[in-house]
């Protein structure tokens, strides 16, 4: 994919980096909610199931699949990743590695959210790793942990789901202080659950971000778009 052609999908349209589908507990199959996705209008959409240690090759063998078919014959940037949830911390950084030896090209870890709480210490163990590139939902983070993000060049979600999206305003505030970077995402699990401009717009001034924050946001997501991994002709 050229690098014109990343410009030219995020520089004018939303991405969606946080989606669950049927192989693990969202509603659609994966090729149908980047379907459903690019119906909708988003540039780019990351499928980031929850996967633990004996599921991580399965999920990723398939969602890379239907992300190179989608990207063959849609003009929509699919991206294969994996959420690893509710693992123990210390193991996070080694399955955060080997999911990107299988070929996750995008790895989210689920994050010390107040509604699903995960073992604590998840945030920092995920924040240690080089091969995790978004932490999902992070809470009540610290400014420790925040600064580590930044120091990492690790995305901090702003999620858009109920529950999850109640520390929006605390993490935005964590992230203004330390310069770690925002990304806004759905955690989606069904087609009606997607980013949309408006909802983008919505969550971010909920969150307290400026107007010029607003643009910082569009701008990371095309970052992060930045780093995948170059893809080879299909
Ligand atoms: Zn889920
Ligand atoms: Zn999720």
């Amino acid at each position: 994919l050229s690098f014109l052609r990343r410009c030219d999908i995020l520089c004018s349209m939303l991405a969606d980096f946080h989606t669950h589908t049927c192989l693990s507990d969202g509603v659609l199959s994966p090729i149908e909610l980047i379907r459903r996705a690019h119906v909708l209008g988003l540039g780019a959409i990351a499928l980031t199931d929850h996967a633990g240690p004996g599921s991580l090759g399965r999920v990723i063998e398939e969602v890379k699949k239907d992300c190179l078919v989608a990207r063959a014959h849609w003009n929509i940037m699919a991206i294969p990743g994996v959420e690893l949830t509710h693992l123990p911390s210390t193991i996070i950084p080694e399955v955060a590695q080997r999911a990107k030896e299988l070929g996750a090209w995008l790895v989210v870890v689920h994050g010390e959210t107040l509604t699903e709480p995960v073992e604590p210490g998840t945030n920092r163990a995920a924040l240690s790793s080089p091969y995790v590139d978004l932490l999902a939902h992070p809470g009540l983070i610290t400014l420790d942990e925040a600064l580590l993000a930044a120091r990492q060049g690790i995305f901090l979600e702003l999620s858009t789901r109920k529950g999850h999206c109640l520390t929006n305003g605390h993490i935005a505030q964590m992230a203004r202080r330390t310069q770690a970077k925002l990304l806004i995402a759905s955690d989606a699990h069904d087609e009606g659950e997607l980013l949309t401009p408006s909802l983008f717009r919505a969550v971010s001034i909920g969150a307290g971000l400026a107007e010029e924050e607003l643009a910082a946001l569009q701008e990371n997501a095309q970052l992060l778009l930045s780093r995948l991994p170059v893809e080879e002709n299909p």
